[in-house]
């Protein structure tokens, strides 16, 4: 085989191989069934579903402008700066945060009433978006329910035999569990955005400790489909102990969360 040849059956291989995507975050080739402007159209159709099945926005223009501000300062160090991010605090009372391919991502009253600092609204936020960076809720899709399904389904809540509902398919899709190592690989670079975006990294072990607390009272979504907290305890301590020893100037932000988000769910509350 002439050596034009053997170049050209290698360009093709690596150009046009519609299943292989890298990413970014492990730097890894890993298989993937549909381009990534294929994520922007699910996540435009399956937000507002998410929105109704978790009680709608929170309807505070201030609390909304203020998690949307922490999570794009945090977007900005990812390795995806230039994809679009949405953030959106949702009604729910269930302790929950997830997020949809094309960087959609949704934190729950329930979450955000137990959290006391911006740093620990930032961890939980930098999960998240490392799971968009990743594309790791776009794979678990493309494995577990199929995409052609995910854009064909319809919108009506009727549904005849086979066919399911854009309502049918939220709710398969919040419940989606990702591997251990895609949690782990999502922890572990949200530990480092949180930092290179200016926090404090103990934000992110503290949220672990406090949903470790809460599921001793009543079992919490998060977990249902997240790894065990005593495990991320260690190895986020770990990596702080070896990359972020100094923590000067990192911020942690208890009086900032108070007043833009804690005080504000209290006011909704009396309304
Ligand atoms: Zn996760």
């Amino acid at each position: 085989m002439s050596k034009k040849l053997q170049l050209l059956i290698l360009c093709l291989i690596f150009c046009l191989c519609p299943g292989c995507a890298v990413n970014p975050i492990t730097g890894q080739e890993e298989f993937m069934l549909f381009p990534q402007e294929q994520d922007i159209e699910i996540g435009e159709k399956y937000a507002p579903e998410v929105e109704k099945q978790l009680d709608g926005r929170i309807a505070d223009e201030r609390l909304q402008n203020y998690i949307d501000s922490v999570g794009q300062k945090i977007t900005r160090v990812s390795h995806r700066p230039d994809w679009q991010y949405h953030f959106t605090a949702l009604n729910h009372k269930s302790i929950n945060a997830l997020a949809l391919p094309g960087g959609y991502v949704f934190i729950t009253k329930g979450m955000l009433e137990k959290l006391t600092t911006e740093a620990q609204l930032a961890a939980i936020l930098a999960h998240e978006i490392s799971h968009v960076v990743a594309r790791d809720s776009s794979a678990a899709m493309s494995r577990n329910i199929g995409i052609g399904v995910l854009l064909s389904a319809v919108a009506s809540a009727k549904t005849s035999r086979g066919v399911f509902t854009a309502a049918d398919l939220t709710r398969q899709i919040m419940g989606l569990q990702y591997s251990k190592k895609d949690e782990r690989e999502a922890d572990l670079a949200g530990l480092d955005y949180m930092v290179w975006a200016g926090y404090n990294p103990y934000g992110a072990v503290e949220i672990q400790q406090i949903l470790q607390e809460e599921h001793k009272v009543r079992p919490i979504e998060f977990l249902s489909t997240h790894p065990d907290p005593q495990n991320r305890i260690a190895y986020l301590r770990a990596r702080i102990q070896t990359r972020y020893r100094n923590l000067e100037g990192l911020k942690i932000g208890r009086q900032d969360y108070r007043s833009a988000v804690l005080e504000h769910l209290i006011d909704n509350e009396a309304d």
